[in-house]
This record gives structure tokens, C-alpha cells and sequence, in this order.
């Protein structure tokens, strides 16, 4: 299927690594150019080759910044001629228990997992209208719709993400105009930050990491970690010319993990 968005510019956000890289490789296959950003230049700058090689055809624009502070949007914007596609991403908050965060802890996780994505999405949207095309995904988390006790900084700050989007993606200047905005929610995918996870999960109890893996890889219905390429896929799908009826949606892509009905 072509999906229609050879030639289109998108930001990606948070993207040397897992789900973020994964989106631009699949949106880089389909013709589109895109600005990538990370905190750590080497693995922004081999992440940017390697998306180079899969299509020498497009533009790949590596920004090293951090998108959560003003100076690191505002470079990442600028790196991108016009923003067709914005994919909104950044490092999850840490675990911990809500006794132990002051106020600034929260600032720090509403202003990264809320606030980011809503500044992104107000420089973007209105030109997208404008133009008559506009995708933005924001990548939020399944805590979105089962909340998990240990992340409740994520569980609060994305939900406070999910129902501003809500309301904006229905907006009809934005819906009539072919400008939607949607969330995936991932359940577990093999990337840096789940390994990670795991590995201190793994410390924290004495298990060996394989079983720890072990045990989150079969407490899933697929038997399976999701891969960052099929999360990318999915994305790629969201932001092409077919997926102009789908807005304001939140999409799990977690193996079946989420135990409800709808
Ligand atoms: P990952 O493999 O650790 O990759 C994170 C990427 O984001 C890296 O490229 C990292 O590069 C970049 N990044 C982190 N903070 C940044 C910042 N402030 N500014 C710019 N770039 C930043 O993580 P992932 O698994 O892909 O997770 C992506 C998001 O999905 C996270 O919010 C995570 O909480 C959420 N999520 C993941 C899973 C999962 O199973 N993987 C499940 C649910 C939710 P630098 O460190 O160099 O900046």
C-alpha cells in the first residue's frame, strides 16, 4: 500500500533509540524526510546513517537537544522546513511511590510527558490546517488505560496529555482541515527502557534478568515483547493519506495484554 506522505516533513521526537527510531525508520521507508532529536549526539548521529541508508532519497536532519526545555524545541522546529508529521515522544518518568515525590518531581513529569507535547502540537497544528494535511502522534503509554501502581508520574501526567488531546483532536478547524491527532499506547516493546526495567527489577528481588524476561514475556497473551519496527509500521500507517477519519483515538498496541472488552 502507498501510504501517501513521500515528500512530507515530519519531527520525531526522541528518536536514536526503541519506539521513537522505529516511527522514523518506517516513515523514512515510506519517502518522508524527518528531523530526529535526542539528548546524546552519538547515538542521534548513528541513528540518522543508518536511517540515511534504508533511503538515500529523503533528508534526515539529526538535532541533538532535550525536546522537555524550550531551547530544545525551539531547535528542533527550526530544523524542520514545515512540520507535516509530529511525532511527540520523550523518556517515561521514573517508578517510584507517590509519598516520596515533592512538587517538584511532578513539574519535572508534567513538564516532559504533558506540557512538551502541548507546546509541540500548538507550533504545529494551525499551519498544518492551513495546508490542508497534518498528522500528530503522541506516543503515551498502556498506564494510559491500566494504570501501573510504581508509574505514577506517567499514569498522572499522560492521562492529563490524553484529555487535552481529546478535545483539541475534535476541534473542527483541525478535524475538517485533514489535521488529526491520536496516541499510541505501548504495552511492552524490546527496547532500551523495557530491558532496563527489567534489569532493576531483576536487582531489586534477586531474580536473574532471564527470569524476570522470562516471566514478563509469557505474562503476555502473544508469548512476546512488541518490536519497535511493527510499533513503527502502525505509525507510519496513522500518518498516511488513509488514516485522515481516525482522530482523537487512543490505540493500544500491547499483544492483547489490556484484559477489557473495548
Ligand atoms: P528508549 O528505548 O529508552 O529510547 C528513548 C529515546 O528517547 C532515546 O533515543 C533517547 O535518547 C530519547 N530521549 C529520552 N529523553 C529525551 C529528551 N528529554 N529529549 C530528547 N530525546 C530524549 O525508550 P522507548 O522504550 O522507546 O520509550 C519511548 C517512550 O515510550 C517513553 O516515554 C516510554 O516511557 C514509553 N513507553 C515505552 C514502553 C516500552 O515497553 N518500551 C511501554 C510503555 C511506554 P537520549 O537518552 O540520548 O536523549
Amino acid at each position: 500500500m502507498d501510504l501517501g506522505i513521500n515528500g512530507k516533513w515530519a519531527l520525531v521526537c526522541a528518536a536514536s533509540k526503541g519506539l521513537g527510531k522505529g516511527c522514523a525508520a518506517a516513515l523514512v521507508r515510506e519517502g518522508v524526510n524527518v528531523v530526529i532529536t535526542a539528548r546524546g549526539l552519538e547515538a542521534l548521529q548513528a541513528t540518522a546513517a543508518e536511517l540515511q541508508a534504508l533511503n538515500p532519497a529523503v533528508k534526515v536532519v539529526p538535532v541533538a537537544g532535550d525536546i522537555t526545555t524550550p531551547a530544545g524545541r525551539a531547535a528542533a522546529l527550526a530544523a524542520c522546513p514545515q512540520v507535516d508529521i509530529l511525532i511527540n515522544n520523550a523518556g517515561g518518568p521514573p517508578p517510584g511511590d507517590f509519598r516520596d515525590w515533592d512538587r517538584d518531581t511532578w513539574i519535572k513529569a508534567v513538564d516532559a510527558n504533558m506540557l512538551t507535547p502541548i507546546e509541540l502540537i500548538k507550533a504545529v497544528v494551525d499551519p498544518m490546517a492551513a495546508r490542508g494535511f497534518g498528522r500528530v502522534v503522541n506516543i503515551t503509554s498502556a498506564a494510559v488505560k491500566a494504570p501501573i501502581d510504581v508509574l505514577g508520574l506517567s499514569n498522572g501526567a499522560r492521562s492529563g496529555l490524553t484529555g487535552f488531546v481529546a478535545g483539541v483532536a475534535r476541534q473542527s478547524k483541525l478535524a475538517s482541515r485533514n489535521v488529526t491527532l491520536n496516541a499510541l499506547l505501548p504495552g511492552p516493546f524490546d527496547t532500551d527502557r523495557l530491558r532496563s526495567g527489567m534489569a532493576s527489577a531483576a536487582s531489586k528481588s534477586g531474580q536473574s534478568l532471564e527470569a524476570v524476561v522470562e516471566a514478563r514475556r509469557k505474562a503476555n497473551p502473544s508469548q512476546r515483547f512488541g518490536t519497535a519496527d511493527e510499533f513503527g509500521a502502525f505509525c507510519a500507517f496513522l500518518c498516511s493519506v488513509h488514516a485522515g477519519y481516525i482522530t482523537g483515538q487512543n490505540l493500544l498496541l500491547d499483544g492483547g495484554a489490556y484484559p477489557g472488552t473495548f
